[in-house]
């Protein structure tokens, strides 16, 4: 018998990762639709940079990874004082939250959310603070004001909502920020932000710039399509950016994920031009299903909420039959990508299926 002696972990959920799409028992193809991964395969660009940064890969990577400062540093005109290089976003969400907050510190942000802040909070030692969405699955900013107390160090805004998809406007974040109080940092996630097509769209460096307590955290895993190499990274204030890189993973960020981030950055039209498919794909999807009679929120990401509430598991099970992944909690909804025509394609058919089935009550 093992008497390590551990730290109590015991309050911290295990990550459930998205559902790999294993074999349809049906025999048809089947779709990872779990993870709000971009379905198209790298750009050739991409990879040629790839293979030029594999022949130094007995070398450590450079930590300042001058050429992704560089074009980030010029394209949002920032001083490399204000950027923070990440092992993806989720490794972001943690030096914000390790950099701002300690033994019984608070961490407020909207519930249900990203499920990585809980858990990155928790194993930070602070507490978790979630705030229940509005009845419209939307953040509920006068309610997480409400939640600030003297302990509170962070704030996090999901913008757009994974996984309710759901956006904050700017007339309600200026309305929020006015009244945060000015050392607690607030920090918009924007890991979708290329999706988000809402007119009156906060943009979050825009905020970075009118704010002193405001940080952006971006990705490369989503609109980019680089899930698989992890890099993200912050606009913070230069002082919460110099004590993010205190708390970062040494060498988080390879070589060839810089390599494959500065590719894409200069490949940004190209990548856009799949970005803009999948957000009208998103159009025609919510629009079928709305026609079906489903009764979803708005949508400004790369995925669709579907709040089941009591029949999410039994729904979700249906399109697993079908050879569609998705990411259900059971008792409230799942989350599905919007991915390729054809996957898209079966989404709409699979969610005819679940309201012909007598079990399901939603619409
Ligand atoms: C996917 C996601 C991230 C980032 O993931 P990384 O792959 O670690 O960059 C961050 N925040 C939210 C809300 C996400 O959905």
């Amino acid at each position: 018998m093992s008497n390590l002696r551990l730290r109590d972990l015991s309050g911290i959920p295990d990550y459930r990762p998205g559902k790999a799409a294993l074999p349809s028992p049906m025999g048809a193809s089947t779709h990872k639709l779990s993870s709000n991964e971009n379905p198209y395969p790298p750009l050739p660009s991409v990879v040629e940079a790839l293979h030029s940064a594999a022949q130094l890969m007995n070398r450590y990577p450079e930590t300042a990874a001058s050429e992704l400062t560089a074009e980030l540093r010029s394209r949002f005109a920032v001083d490399a004082a204000n950027l923070v290089l990440g092992s993806g976003s989720v490794e972001i969400v943690s030096q914000l939250i390790r950099a701002t907050a300690g033994e019984g510190d608070e961490v407020v942000f909207a519930w249900r959310s990203f499920e990585a802040y809980p858990m990155l909070t928790l194993a930070a030692g602070a507490v978790p603070v979630p705030v229940p969405l509005t009845a419209d699955h939307r953040h509920d900013l006068d309610a997480m004001l409400a939640a600030i107390t003297e302990r509170t160090r962070l704030v996090l805004v999901c913008n757009p909502n994974n996984p309710t998809g759901t956006t904050v406007g700017q007339a309600e974040l200026d309305r929020f920020l006015s009244r945060v109080p000015e050392d607690v940092t607030v920090v918009i996630d924007e890991a979708y932000v290329q999706f988000n097509r809402r007119a009156d769209s906060p943009q979050g460096i825009d905020y970075f710039r009118r704010h002193s307590n405001v940080a952006v955290a971006h990705t490369f895993s989503k609109a980019y399509g680089l899930a698989g190499l992890r890099v993200g990274y912050a606009i913070a204030p230069a002082p919460l950016a110099t004590a993010m890189r205190k708390v970062a993973l040494p060498f988080g960020v390879t070589s060839l994920a810089q390599a494959a981030a500065v590719a894409s950055l200069r490949a940004e039209d190209e990548l856009a031009v799949r970005v803009d498919y999948l957000v009208r794909e998103r159009t025609r999807v919510a629009e079928a299903l709305r026609k079906q009679g489903w009764k979803l929120p708005e949508s400004e990401a790369n995925f669709l909420w579907f709040p089941l509430g009591p029949d999410t598991t039994a729904a979700a099970a249906e399109f697993e039959a079908r050879g569609l992944m998705v990411r259900p909690f059971a008792g409230e909804g799942f989350r599905v990508t919007v991915a390729e025509t054809e996957a898209n394609d079966r989404i709409i058919e699979a969610a005819a299926a679940v309201l012909k089935g007598a079990r399901i009550t939603q619409p």
